[in-house]
């Protein structure tokens, strides 16, 4: 596999890895934006999919080694494979090609619960035993997204977080709830700031005058930039929109990079502002078109 591309941010390595392609509903990718504008620039499959990433990047200083997000993972069973159109094995894949291994990840921010999020915490073995993935990581989730997913009474939450037993379990010792904003080590720090679930968290590197944003799903693909343009499962739409016009002002005027959970494009991108419109700068490709 070839190297996977990377920026520096000061002394701070981001690489940019990634748990593979998959696909989704372009409608609930979208929400009230209608297929005819979405169409263009995320074809869309027979079943109305369209092709989406699974960016995890990959924070690097010194022996810390923090993982953003961990993709879907290989515990779905086939019939859901087949729904998503998921493979298996690109984020160890991406580690491997940076001599890396599993067990040298230091840290794993989960930005919320989502299954195409914290799936790939855990390995589905041959065996049919279910274990976890890192095995020398601390586990930063914040506590409000554990309350939600460990007794959803709501029946569109208990949906949303089904998979979660599966996943948490194998990593009960592991996990280190966090309440609200959190720096993990000097210059990396996880904030709220809800929209998408009530909990749902970025992480912002800072290190020297550069800066990186890895936004999650508050924008997930390139085509997110625009204001109103926000996923169907964005539980406060308006919070998104606060968020996200903030982080990309401070972007603009910093020149800092933002990351892209879901872009099938672009890993990440620095932006700029033009005739009255968010636009993309300089960017990191994804792999493989
Ligand atoms: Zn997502």
């Amino acid at each position: 596999m070839k190297r996977p591309p990377e920026i520096n941010i000061g002394a701070t390595r981001i690489v940019f890895l990634t748990d593979g392609f998959w696909r989704n509903d372009g409608g609930c990718m979208f929400g009230v934006v209608p297929r005819e504008l979405w169409k263009k620039n995320h074809p869309p499959d027979v079943y109305n999919r369209i092709r989406l990433n699974l960016t995890c990047p990959l924070i690097l200083r010194g022996r810390e080694a923090i993982l953003v997000d961990t993709g879907i993972g290989n515990r779905l069973s086939a019939t859901e494979r087949k729904i998503f159109d998921h493979g298996e094995g690109w984020l160890l894949d991406g580690l491997q090609a940076l001599g890396m291994e599993p067990g040298d990840i230091t840290a794993v921010i989960l930005s919320h619960l989502h299954f195409d999020h914290c799936g790939g915490i855990v390995r589905h073995r041959e065996s049919g035993v279910i274990e976890t993935a890192f095995p020398c990581a601390r586990i930063f989730v914040q506590q409000g997204e554990l309350e939600i997913a460990k007794g959803p009474k709501n029946e569109r939450l208990r949906t949303a977080y089904r998979h979660l037993e599966e996943c948490l379990a194998p990593n009960i010792k592991a996990i280190e709830p966090m309440d609200g904003e959190l720096e993990i080590i000097s210059g990396v720090t996880a904030r709220v700031t809800g929209g998408h679930t009530r909990d749902h968290q970025v992480v912002v590197v800072r290190d020297g005058d550069g800066s990186f944003a890895h936004l999650a799903d508050i924008v997930p693909t390139r085509s997110h930039l625009s204001g109103a343009w926000n996923q169907a499962y964005d539980l406060d739409p308006m919070a998104t929109m606060e968020h996200k016009a903030a982080y990309l002002r401070q972007a603009v005027s910093e020149r800092s990079w933002i990351g892209f959970a879901h872009d099938d494009h672009l890993f990440a991108a620095q932006i700029v502002h033009q005739d009255g419109k968010t636009k993309i700068g300089h960017s990191i490709g994804a792999i493989a078109e």
